[in-house]
């Protein structure tokens, strides 16, 4: 039976790739790739995708593959440059083809398949721009896009007869009109909307995170997570630049800044009002801190009052500061827009 290895988003287009492939009698082995860019695939609240609901009902089986710091890399230095915002897409889907390639001589697959659909994405998913890709990714010849094989230079294993062009398709362009009516053929009804997932086609966040790479060029891992959630604040004070202070718009930021804050950092809240959950690293100075304890009571349901009680907590101790709410000048001063 032959083989092919998918690259598999959990969305419709890479679903529906599979199954077009699956019906001709091919194994398919989907691999979801992860990056720390994309939404938490675990967490169902911040992600509606769910690679393994449609695996479940078709059968076909699913790896996961975190790309990490290789992913961060192309991020910073693409090669082919950035989309619109931050997003690497020409250097992301070489990146994630080079990871399908080890897949595929590790599973003895015959070619790879993507759900990519010709025009359907100024950067990444051009006539001119699929072969450019494959061939980076040594691949040349041997990635089927099912879903735009028609329209496509025929590849190896449609020319050898290994997957029949005749039954692929030939859809084109950014409506998902064809692939709802496919999907509804398939008895497919349960999948994600467009769009969404990776974080670096969103301006505010790139903007955000732009700005963390021109001050910290190799960032942790945690001040990426932090990127996010919350309001961002970066305090300069006699030419010298400190610590980012991040504070909570609601609850699930509160949520996630709780849960990325080591023991060291510094945790500030208002207790006893609706507070935001305020963090700033352990580096934070003396000052910064006071800063950090202003900007949480400005956010907090205590804003009117002239001063505020804020709790702060390191190493597991906690300690109160008395400040006055941030003012408006304060605010358009140190926030990141
Ligand atoms: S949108 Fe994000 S995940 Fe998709 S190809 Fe571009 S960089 Fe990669």
């Amino acid at each position: 039976m032959p083989k092919a290895i998918a690259l598999y988003s959990g969305g419709l287009d890479s679903t529906l790739a599979i199954l077009v492939a699956m019906r001709q009698g091919i194994e398919v082995t989907a691999v979801t790739f992860l990056n720390h860019f994309g939404c938490d695939i675990s967490d169902k609240s911040s992600c509606s995708k769910d690679p393994f609901s449609a695996a479940a009902q078709f059968g076909f089986e699913v790896k996961l593959c975190h790309l990490a710091d290789r992913f961060i890399e192309i991020v910073k230095n693409p090669k082919f440059g950035h989309g619109k915002n931050m997003n690497p897409c020409i250097d992301c889907r070489i990146l994630m083809l080079n990871e399908a390639k080890v897949f595929m001589a590790m599973r003895g697959a015959d070619f790879i398949i993507t759900g990519e659909v010709l025009g359907q994405r100024p950067m990444s998913q051009r006539r001119d721009t699929f072969p450019k890709i494959d061939r980076e990714a040594g691949l040349a010849g041997y990635v089927v896009r099912p879903l735009s094989a028609k329209l496509l230079k025929p590849t190896i294993p449609e020319q050898r007869g290994i997957i029949d062009r005749e039954r692929l398709l030939a859809f084109n362009g950014r409506s998902r009109k064809p692939q709802i009516a496919l999907a509804r053929e398939f008895g497919l009804v349960d999948y994600p909307a467009p769009a969404g997932g990776c974080l670096l086609t969103d301006p505010i966040y790139s903007r955000r995170l732009m700005e963390l790479l021109e001050f910290s060029p190799d960032p942790p891992l945690k001040d990426i997570q932090l990127l996010r959630a919350g309001r961002h604040f970066r305090v300069r004070q006699n030419g010298i630049i400190s610590e980012k202070i991040i504070v909570g718009r609601h609850e699930d930021d509160n949520r996630i800044i709780e849960s990325i804050a080591d023991d060291k950092d510094y945790l500030l809240w208002v207790e006893g009002y609706g507070s935001p959950m305020t963090i700033a690293s352990s580096a934070t100075t003396e000052e910064t801190l006071g800063i950090a304890a202003s900007l949480c009571a400005r956010y907090s349901d205590a804003k009117a009052l002239p001063v505020v009680d804020v709790t702060v907590k390191t190493d597991g101790n906690c300690t109160i500061m008395q400040v006055c709410p941030a003012s408006d000048e304060m605010l358009s001063n140190y926030m990141i827009r």
